[in-house]
């Protein structure tokens, strides 16, 4: 979060057309759950716009970045890095770890999620491979429980900075209001 060590989610892989809503999707998710910046794949500039664009409206701080090399940061990557996937060990089984090092040890986080099928070498290369279950799912929904359980639920009072709009929580009804400056 943004008081806290940085944690970036790297998304490997994008099918342009079909993955454009899932790329975007990572990249929302990771914004609204506490992360600080994603990566996304050389390809994927229409999502990397669209998560610009909801920044700039419903604020930030969050980076989004186009990079054609993903393994090289992962295997570059000075700090901890987690990779998502449902061969992993148990979320619950190794959360407390992993905070341990992300906030006990101040290390900048890395987060690892696919689209199609990961090449073992990530798997080689991560601290931990964590399943949020063991069962096959979506990176967004594995990106959001990991999330959650890393900041222990701390990230759904995030303050937000710079934002052009702010929705009003209402039990019925949608209300968003214009932010003064
Ligand atoms: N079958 C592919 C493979 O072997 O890597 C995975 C494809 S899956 C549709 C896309 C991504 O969703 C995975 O790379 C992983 O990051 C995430 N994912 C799917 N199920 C998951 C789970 N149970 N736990 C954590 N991440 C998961």
């Amino acid at each position: 979060m943004h008081d806290e060590p940085s944690v970036t989610v790297v998304r490997l892989g994008h099918r342009p057309g079909r993955d454009e809503r899932m790329t975007t999707h990572v990249g929302l998710t990771a914004r609204a759950l506490g992360a600080d910046e994603v990566v996304l794949p050389d390809n994927a500039g229409q999502s990397r716009d669209t998560i610009r664009d909801i920044t700039d409206r419903f604020g930030g701080p969050f980076d989004v970045e186009c990079s054609g090399s993903q393994k090289a940061l992962i295997r570059n990557w000075e700090g901890t890095v987690v990779h998502l996937t449902m061969y992993g060990e148990r979320v619950q089984d190794v959360e407390d770890e992993i905070r341990d090092a992300h906030t006990g040890d101040e290390e900048p986080l890395l987060v690892v999620v696919g689209a199609e099928k990961v090449s073992f070498d990530v798997y080689e290369a991560a601290d931990w491979n964590v399943g949020v279950t063991n069962q096959p799912h979506s990176e967004v929904a594995g990106l959001a429980v990991f999330l959650d359980r890393l900041f222990d639920g701390r990230e759904l009072d995030c303050e937000w900075e710079d934002a052009q709009q702010r929705v009003i929580p209402k039990a019925t009804g949608k209300q968003v209001e214009p932010v003064d400056e």
